[in-house]
């Protein structure tokens, strides 16, 4: 297998770069305060490429816009019988607003999650350009 982008072949499967690009070890750290005390602290380290960080986010479910949207009906009708009925119809607006952005978003979102797993279950990458594609057979 070769990088279509760069034709280099110094690429690996997704998977293999999420599991092989995580290394933990155990760093020692050596500091001296202003006071002219010496403190000494064991950590553990993580490395991480930003290419393997970039691989394992996972796309965000749009639940803002759902709160939101909940949020604006419930307060849309309080302000109705509480407040004044012109005050409501402006929150149920919002309200309304915000219940197209998360259909629309939930929509959207999930294509983003189905593309993330198609690279993540199938796809490769190419540590020379940084190239990710998923092979067609
Ligand atoms: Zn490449």
């Amino acid at each position: 297998m070769t990088c279509p982008n760069c034709n280099g072949s110094n690429v690996q499967t997704t998977k293999m770069a999420i599991a092989g690009g995580t290394s933990t070890g155990t760093g020692v750290g050596l500091g001296l305060s202003g006071g002219g005390g010496i403190g000494a602290g064991i950590g553990r380290t993580r490395n991480e490429s930003v290419l393997v960080k970039d691989l394992k986010k996972e796309p965000e479910p749009p639940y803002l816009n759902w709160a939101c949207c909940v949020t604006f009906f419930a307060l849309g009708i309080w302000g109705y019988s509480s407040i004044h009925p012109l005050f409501g119809c402006l929150l149920l607006l919002g309200g309304i607003q915000y219940l197209f952005k998360a259909i629309t978003g939930s929509s959207k979102s999930r294509e983003i999650q189905q593309e993330w797993t198609e690279q993540t279950e199938r796809g490769w990458v190419c540590h020379q350009c940084g190239h990710r594609w998923v092979p067609r057979s």
